[in-house]
């Protein structure tokens, strides 16, 4: 009898950047890799796969580049891998609105492979905008197969896997039409010009002959005329700060009644536990490790940074989806272009935001190599996951004392805006700084403005909860059980009466003190740096050992903990500074190492947002001093 399938074949899936790829790679191999609509965010080889028929099929997911033939990091990545991997079949993902200018890099492709299926993605998109393709026609004309798929919709993905998998078997015509690229030598940087020029003329024939588009002016005069407003110079940047202000305003409104939820939860199930402790004559000292350390530092993470993270991300997801990103970028090119920096420092800058690790891998995108190490070096003083949740929590503990709750919380997203836009100006200034400082000219700048798309609302919200609000809870956690039990026992152990806590707290008092903050804020920050999520747990964790064991309970509470620990207003400016201006976490310092390979400048990252911290907050504890 003969066995049909348990093959194991390669793939390899590219095209040019916002086709649709990753959406394409996690319906294929079940995976979820981010996915979101601007140009320049697959910038890491992936890999996954998928079984079909009994056979294996192993995807190597490619960065999405816009040709072959320049020398940009993913470029060479992408080029050199279908050059000297030898996939069984090469995967060419294309936007079906823009057939031709996805063909001139589909040609590129199939001139250093074997076999291929081209796959139309966006088809959804192309019929309403009247886009009409003859596939058969393209089929015919390539030389390979072309299939038609709707990736968000999950449609035609059956079909791309039967075609895919008849093509590794040779079931399928596959004979890619060489005549179409003959004399092109993607490695020969010498004929670039040359290339390019053949390449268009033969896509623009290919088009001609089977691409039909009667209602694509249509919808670009739609996309022109939203631009018109969101990208003008009157209206563009003051939409985008609106826009910013309402996020963080939802965030707070919203985070608040859930947090109280929560710790009302904990504190219940704490009530259980002892309980359940006490029953079992458990030993005051394993009680007070697990209780006290363990389960009340979990218990702050979780209502702490649970709730906004919740509310914040799956929103600033919306808005990634959308395409309104890169119009951010484009309002901000003008300012970076004056400080002598790539404009796409903006779209890193904003994937910072999330991950300052992402960010910083994402400085990729930049070519020349003085302009990403100037975005790199720049990227953390974005706020990301783990700093956030600090900043809407001191920001509320805070400033949201007014009676009427509607004003405290507008109240608390404007100060929120502010220290965002206070980061991006920072970005901005040390740019500057460092443009000057680091020798090369900066390099030229195109961002290509995609359509506006509605975002896809549920899956969005599904996808962000799931990859960064409870990735960046379960890393928060991973950290803070440790931590818990390190902290308790740094309360509880004693000498000469005086806990080791209090030992290291008053070593940094001084310190702490001078520059507005305290010792119990410097050894948090310290002790935060494999993750900044666990900062405020430790400072209460720090200001209630060494008073009774409240529990948290919102963030009124939360603000009566702060404020009979001496906190004040100064305190929680500085606060504020040194979150957004402090040494990055393990993870970015080690990403930051890996990228530029550079022990150096790994050291300048923290060094950098470190001095400045120190130096802003030592300013405002000054003034400070001398008026009250
Ligand atoms: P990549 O940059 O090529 O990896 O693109 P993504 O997979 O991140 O998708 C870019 C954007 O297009 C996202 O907003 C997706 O939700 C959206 N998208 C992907 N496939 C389709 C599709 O077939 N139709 C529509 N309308 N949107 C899609």
């Amino acid at each position: 009898m003969k066995i049909i399938g348990d093959n194991i074949y390669t793939l390899s899936l590219a095209g040019n950047p916002n086709v649709g790829k990753s959406t394409i790679f996690n319906l294929l191999t079940g995976m979820n890799q981010h996915t979101g609509n601007w140009t320049g965010k697959t910038v890491e080889c992936s890999k996954g796969g998928f079984t079909f028929n009994n056979d294996r099929f192993e995807i190597t997911d490619l960065p999405g580049t816009y040709s072959l033939l320049s020398f940009s990091k993913e470029e060479q990545v992408t080029r050199d891998y279908l050059i000297n991997s030898h996939s069984d079949c090469v995967i060419i993902v294309a936007d079906a609105n823009a057939v031709e200018r996805n063909l001139v890099f589909a040609l590129q492709v199939l001139s250093v492979c074997d076999k291929a299926v081209l796959c139309l993605n966006l088809n959804d998109e192309a019929e309403r905008n009247g886009v009409i393709i003859d596939e058969n026609k393209l089929s015919e004309q390539l030389g390979i197969p072309v299939v038609k798929c709707c990736a968000s919709k999950n449609r035609g993905i059956k079909e791309l896997k039967q075609t895919i998998s008849e093509v590794c078997k040779g079931e399928t015509d596959c004979r890619i039409n060489y005549s179409l690229i003959e004399g092109l030598n993607i490695c020969d940087y010498k004929l670039h010009n040359r290339n390019i020029r053949e390449l268009n003329k033969t896509a623009s024939e290919i088009c001609d002959e089977c691409v039909n588009k009667t209602g694509i002016e249509h919808v670009n005069l739609r996309t022109e005329k939203l631009d018109k407003i969101l990208t003008s110079k009157k209206y563009g940047i003051p939409i985008m700060l609106l826009v910013f202000g309402l996020l963080f305003w939802i965030t707070v409104v919203g985070a608040n009644y859930p947090s109280q939820w929560l710790s009302s939860l904990f504190s219940f199930c704490k009530d259980r536990l002892v309980y359940l402790f006490d029953i079992f004559h458990t030993p005051s000292f394993v009680k007070g490790i697990i209780i006290d350390g363990v389960y009340t530092t979990l218990s702050w993470v979780v209502s702490v940074m649970l709730p906004p993270m919740a509310i914040f991300f799956p929103l600033f997801s919306l808005i990634e989806d959308s395409g309104y990103l890169p119009r951010i970028a484009f309002n901000l090119d003008k300012f970076f272009a004056k400080c002598g920096t790539h404009g796409k420092q903006s779209l890193t800058m904003a994937m910072g935001i999330g991950c300052n690790a992402c960010g910083v891998t994402g400085c990729r995108i930049i070519e020349n190599e003085r302009d990403r190490n100037i975005s790199i070096l720049t990227n953390s003083f974005m706020p990301c996951n783990g700093r956030f949740p600090i900043l809407i929590a001191v920001t509320m503990s805070f400033f949201a004392a007014g009676a009427n709750k509607l004003v405290a919380s507008i109240e608390v997203a404007l100060v929120l805006l502010t220290a965002i836009v206070f980061a991006v100006a920072l970005t901005l200034l040390i740019s500057k700084v460092l443009s000057v400082t680091y020798k090369g000219a900066p390099s030229g700048f195109a961002l290509e403005l995609p359509p506006y798309r509605k975002p896809q609302i549920i899956k969005s919200i599904v996808r962000s909860l799931l990859d960064r609000t409870v990735f960046v809870l379960g890393r928060a956690v991973l950290v803070a059980a440790p931590a818990g039990a390190v902290i308790w026992l740094l309360a509880n152990i004693t000498i000469n009466d005086v806990s080791l806590l209090k030992y290291c707290t008053d070593f940094f008092n001084q310190f702490g003190l001078f520059i507005g903050l305290d010792g119990v804020i410097v050894m948090a920050l310290i002790l935060g740096f494999p993750a900044n999520e666990i900062v405020i747990p430790i400072i209460l964790m720090s200001y209630l050992s060494c008073s009774t064991l409240t529990d948290y309970t919102g963030y009124e509470q939360l603000s009566q903990i702060l404020h009979s620990n001496g906190w004040s207003a100064v305190t929680a400016v500085c606060m504020l500074i040194i979150t957004l201006l402090h040494f990055p976490c393990s993870t970015t310092v080690l990403t930051i190492k890996k990228e530029t390979g550079s022990f150096k400048t790994a050291l300048l990252s923290m060094a950098i947002p470190m001095a400045l911290g120190i130096i802003l907050c030592t300013a405002v504890a000054s003034i400070a001093r001398i008026f009250y």
